[in-house]
C-alpha cells in the first residue's frame, strides 16, 4: 500500500506493507505544485509515488492500492469542491476530480481521504494497534482551521457527501467559554460561535486575541501586527503568560465543548488532539490537554473508559492515514473497485 499526502507546498508519502509495518520512518516530501494547476500537480502526485516505491525497493506488482488524502472541501471520492478552496484556488481546481485523475495516471485504485479524516484515521490506528477495528474515536486537529474525524469500528465516519467529521463547524455553547463582555465569534463559514472561531489560528487573529489585548494593552504583543502576534502567541503561552493562557484556556474549553457534544453522539473510546499544540513544550500541551478534559463533561460511565491523547507523528498522519484506508479497501474487497 501506498499513502500519498498531498499539501499546499508538498506531497509526503509512505508505505505500508500488509502486516501494518511502514517501510518510512520520516518525512519523504516532493513539491506539489497544486499552484500550478491540476495538470502539474497530479504528475507530481505520480513522481512521488513511484520515488517512494524506488526509495523502498518495493516492485510496483506488489502494489494493490494507493491512498490519497488532500486538504478539503472535497467530496467523499475526491472531486475537488466546486467553489474552490484555500489550496485550490484556480480555476481548474474547481470540481476537479483528483482520485480518478491519479488513478487513470499510476493504473492502480486510488482511495481518497481529506486530509483530517486520514490524520484521524491514522491516530486511532497507532493508538489501538490491534484492537483499532473495535474502537471509536474522536480527532479534533487544530491548525489554521479546525479539522477533525470520527472513527468508528476503525473506519472514517464520512457521511453522504463526504462531510461528516466536519468539527470546527459544530456550534457550540458559549457558556463558560466567553467572558462576558467578549463578542460571539465569527467564523469564515459564516456561522457564529463554532469551534473554529475560537479553537483554530485564525480564531486567534480574528477573535480571541483582539478582545483580550484590549485587556492587555501593556502586552509585547500589542505592539505587533496581528497575524505575527496570533503566531507568537504560543510562545508566551509555553512561558504561562496570562494574556496567552487565557487564550489557549478558551481554545480548550470551547474543545471540551465538542468533546461534549461528541460523547453524546458516537460515544468514542479515545479523543484525540492534534496540531501545534502537541509541538510545544510538553508541560504546555499537557496543560492544554487536561484543560480539554476538564471542560469535556462525560457521565461517570463514559468517564470510566474513555481516553485522552495527543495524535502523534502529525507531520506524517496524513500520509500514513490515506495508507491505512488503502489497506482496509484491499482487506474488505478482494478486487477493489475504489
Ligand atoms: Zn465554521
Amino acid at each position: 500500500m501506498v499513502g500519498l499526502d498531498n499539501g499546499g507546498t508538498s506531497n509526503n508519502a509512505t508505505v505500508l506493507d500488509a502486516t501494518g509495518r511502514y517501510l518510512v520512518d520520516h518525512l519523504v516530501e516532493n513539491p506539489s505544485l497544486v499552484t500550478d494547476g491540476p495538470v502539474a500537480a497530479v504528475e507530481q502526485l505520480a513522481e512521488a509515488f513511484h520515488g517512494i516505491l524506488t526509495m523502498t525497493s518495493t516492485p510496483l506488482t506488489l502494489v494493490r492500492a494507493v491512498g490519497l488524502d488532500t486538504p478539503g472541501p472535497a467530496t467523499a471520492d475526491g472531486v475537488i469542491s466546486s467553489k474552490g478552496s484555500t489550496n485550490f484556488s484556480q480555476k481548474a481546481w474547481w470540481g476537479f476530480d483528483i482520485r480518478g485523475a491519479l488513478e487513470a495516471r499510476i493504473g492502480l485504485p486510488v482511495i481518497y481521504n481529506n486530509d483530517a479524516n486520514a490524520a484521524a484515521l491514522y491516530a486511532h490506528h497507532q493508538y489501538f494497534g490491534t484492537d483499532a477495528t473495535h474502537r471509536g474515536s474522536v480527532s479534533a486537529i487544530v491548525g489554521t482551521g479546525l479539522g477533525g474525524g470520527v472513527v468508528e469500528a476503525g473506519r472514517v465516519v464520512g457521511g453522504a457527501a463526504g462531510m461528516a467529521g466536519e468539527l470546527g463547524h459544530v456550534q457550540i455553547p458559549l457558556q463558560g467559554v466567553l467572558e462576558p463582555d467578549q463578542p460571539v465569534p465569527l467564523c469564515n463559514c459564516g456561522f457564529e460561535g463554532d469551534v473554529e472561531s475560537i479553537a483554530s489560528l485564525t480564531g486567534i487573529k480574528k477573535n480571541l486575541l483582539p478582545y483580550w489585548l484590549a485587556k492587555f494593552p501593556d502586552h509585547p504583543l500589542a505592539a505587533e501586527p496581528i497575524e505575527k502576534a496570533a503566531k507568537l502567541l504560543r510562545g508566551y503561552g509555553e512561558k504561562d503568560d496570562p494574556l496567552a493562557l487565557a487564550v489557549f484556556g478558551q481554545q480548550a474549553k470551547a474543545i471540551g465543548k465538542l468533546f461534549t457534544i461528541a460523547a453524546n453522539f458516537t460515544d468514542p473510546h479515545a479523543y484525540f488532539l492534534g496540531g501545534g499544540v502537541v509541538e510545544a513544550q510538553p508541560h504546555f500541551r499537557q496543560w492544554f490537554l487536561t484543560t480539554v478534559r476538564e471542560h469535556t463533561q462525560l457521565r461517570q460511565e463514559q468517564a470510566a473508559v474513555a481516553q485522552f491523547a495527543l495524535v502523534a507523528d502529525l507531520d506524517m498522519a496524513g500520509a500514513r492515514g490515506a495508507a491505512v484506508a488503502a489497506l482496509d479497501a484491499v482487506k474488505s474487497t478482494p478486487d477493489v473497485p475504489r
